[in-house]
């Protein structure tokens, strides 16, 4: 019989498959093994409406033998199997998916679930196998048939014998080259964990020969190979259990087993979501970021099944950047098997999950922080950075949806305390007053929080270098405007001590005139109220404010930025006496003074020092007088 051709697109696909545009050849057995449990599926529905049709779900199996001699590998399933017409048109041509026809025929039928619904499964056996016999029997028919293919070539279809419904898929595996190991198809514990990996929640058995070495009977030493037909898949995976019945060590052993963990998650968040689209998802907040969280090599992304099988490894398209640490598996029935990411990408379905992922993550977290403090604030040291990220990512499109969960150490209790608990404790206060600085200790020796500890008056201490972006993103909370303490227009006085300060100020404008001379990097010097014990501080006027500047320049980038400046002196302070005799007397010494108080100033802030050493020698000059 004359070798019958492929259809030109079923060519294409063919020549694309045994060239390989899968980097990851073994995907052929999860292709299979779909098909396989498709093709049950069908005769299972059927079953149940067709009396004529009579079978026991528990006989349903798959069979994987190994022939090492005869290089083959074989999958078998007892399904609903193909008649001639069937083996045509089903794999001669990929136009018509039979599977697809089957769940459009089917449609209104709600209760049956289809994995294959795009048609390249089956030929994506060619990536390992140079010729391809299957050997089928439909259900309730006499014949059987085989299908023989070696390639592009062509196809031959012949009568053939077969005792029961149902296929045999038979892979005669390639020889190994240099590039490629295609042996390892033919090694029972290889295929035994590409079972493991890519189909080990299909719920049929998967049925496999495997060997094993043993003691020998009646010997401590001498052991034997022995084979015993095992059912090789766990057939119901832990996120379709029954919540209720699942213990907290089997949550950790999965999560540790399938994302190479060895602390156990901090949080679980196993979920079944029914709707618009239904899927179930089993998510891992772990305890520490992963080894290489940091680096640029870490993708974000969750494993996604579509009905038991997996499709894709990471799917970062489930998650959010801001929620780029959290691990685990999505599996929805809504999905189709679909081997092309960019198609992927524009799944509508994919998109309506991961909104609802991203919802679900977000309230569980909410949920944790109201119930389980510590626990929170156990997650917010560990991944507090990545809330910080998402408010201001974006231009702040997801600041709404986070700021509750942000977390700041108060200025009174040194503990860590919520935005809407600050608004709680200090509800006279007009806005919500915070100050930047390198570690808790630092700000809270900084001069200018004294005054606000003076008045009892409660300060956000913000010691991460993104904490003021955050916070210029967030702008205001429930009306209440942030303001950094640290900035000139901060002010606590009344109307009254405004205009007695402005007073002094006016009439000390041409000492400042001079004393700004000699400390070029100041824009203003001035006095201030805000000061109890400490003689200066530095302020900043406008947008860029005096941590900024610290944050920017320590960038590996050419770009550097000032604030501008304000050199502040405390106006009760006993040095302004000092200052007011050296403007008088000795304008060369009010110059020195400047630069020594300027660099005083500089150093509270964290700032460097320019001229170290003429600032020492001066020091010293005045120490020596
Ligand atoms: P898909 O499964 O996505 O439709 P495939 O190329 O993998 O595409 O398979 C083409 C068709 O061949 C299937 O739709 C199905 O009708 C048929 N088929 C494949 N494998 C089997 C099998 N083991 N038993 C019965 N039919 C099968």
């Amino acid at each position: 019989m004359a070798k019958k051709q492929f259809k030109a697109e079923s060519k294409k696909l063919m020549d694309l498959m045994i060239n390989s545009i899968y980097t990851n050849k073994e995907i052929f057995l999860r292709e299979l093994i779909s098909n396989a449990s498709d093709a049950i599926d069908k005769l299972y529905y059927n079953s149940l409406t067709d009396d004529k049709i009579s079978v026991n779900k528990k006989d349903f199996k798959i069979e994987i033998k190994i022939d090492e001699d005869k290089k083959t590998l074989t999958i078998s399933d007892n399904g609903i199997g193909m008649n001639k017409d069937d083996l045509e048109n089903n794999l001669g041509t990929i136009a018509k998916s039979g599977s697809l026809a089957f769940k459009e025929e089917n449609e209104h039928k709600k209760d049956i679930d289809i994995i294959g619904q795009f048609g390249v499964g089956f030929y994506s056996a060619f990536m390992v196998a140079d010729k391809i016999e299957v050997i089928t029997k439909a259900y309730g028919e006499k014949e059987a048939y085989s299908w023989i293919s070696s390639g592009i070539d062509g196809y031959e279809i012949k009568e053939a014998s077969k005792d029961s419904y149902g296929t045999d898929i038979i892979l005669s595996i390639k020889e190994s080259t240099e590039e490629y190991d295609y042996s390892e198809f033919l090694h029972d514990h290889k295929i035994e964990s590409l079972v493991k990996k890519y189909s080990d929640y299909i719920t049929y058995p998967i049925m496999m020969n495997v060997s094993k070495r043993e003691l020998k009977k009646g010997s401590d030493s001498e052991y034997e190979e022995k084979t015993s037909l095992e059912t090789i898949n766990d057939m119901v995976p832990l996120w379709k259990r029954n919540k209720s019945k699942i213990k907290e060590s089997d949550y950790n052993t999965f999560y540790s087993d399938k994302f190479f963990d060895y602390e156990a998650p901090l949080h679980v968040i196993h979920s079944k979501a029914e709707g618009l689209v239904s899927y179930n998802s089993l998510l891992f907040i772990p305890s520490h970021p992963a080894y290489d969280f940091y680096t640029k090599s870490y993708e974000k992304g969750l494993q996604l099944y579509s009905n038991g099988v997996l499709i894709m490894e990471k799917c970062g398209e489930l998650l959010p950047d801001y929620y780029n640490f959290v691990k685990g598996v999505v599996d929805s029935e809504d999905l189709s098997l679909n081997i092309s990411r960019e198609m992927l990408q524009q799944d509508r379905t994919l998109k309506t999950i991961a909104k609802s992922i991203e919802t679900k993550i977000t309230k569980e977290l909410t949920d944790m922080l109201r119930d389980n403090r510590e626990k929170y604030e156990s997650f917010f040291n560990t991944f507090g950075a990545n809330i910080k990220f998402g408010i201001y990512d974006q231009f702040g499109i997801n600041k709404d949806k986070l700021k509750d969960l942000l977390l700041f150490t108060s200025s009174k209790t040194k503990k860590l305390i919520t935005l809407r608990e600050y608004i709680e404790n200090n509800k006279t206060c007009k806005g919500i007053y915070y100050c930047c600085g390198e570690n808790v200790d630092k700000v809270d020796n900084l001069p200018i929080v004294e005054n606000y500890k003076d008045k009892d008056i409660e300060v956000l201490y913000c010691t991460d270098y993104v904490d003021e972006f955050v916070l210029q993103t967030l702008m205001s909370y429930e009306d209440k405007k942030f303001t950094n303490i640290a900035a000139s227009e901060s002010d606590l006085s009344t109307d009254e001590e405004k205009e007695q300060l402005n007073k002094h100020n006016e009439s000390a404008k041409e000492m400042f005139d001079l004393m700004k001379e000699s400390i070029p990097g100041v824009n203003e010097v001035r006095f201030t109220n805000k000061l109890k014990k400490h003689p200066v501080c530095l302020s900043s006027k406008g947008n860029v404010t005096i941590e900024m500047e610290k944050v920017i320049n320590a960038m590996p980038t050419d770009e550097e930025i000032n604030a501008e400046k304000i050199l502040e002196i405390n106006e009760n302070h006993k040095i302004v006496k000092k200052l007011e005799n050296l403007y008088k007397k000795d304008k060369e010494e009010l110059k020195n003074y400047s630069k020594i108080l300027y660099a005083q100033a500089r150093l509270i802030e964290g700032l460097p020092i320019d001229n170290p050493t003429e600032i020492t020698n001066l020091i010293c000059e005045e120490l020596s007088k």
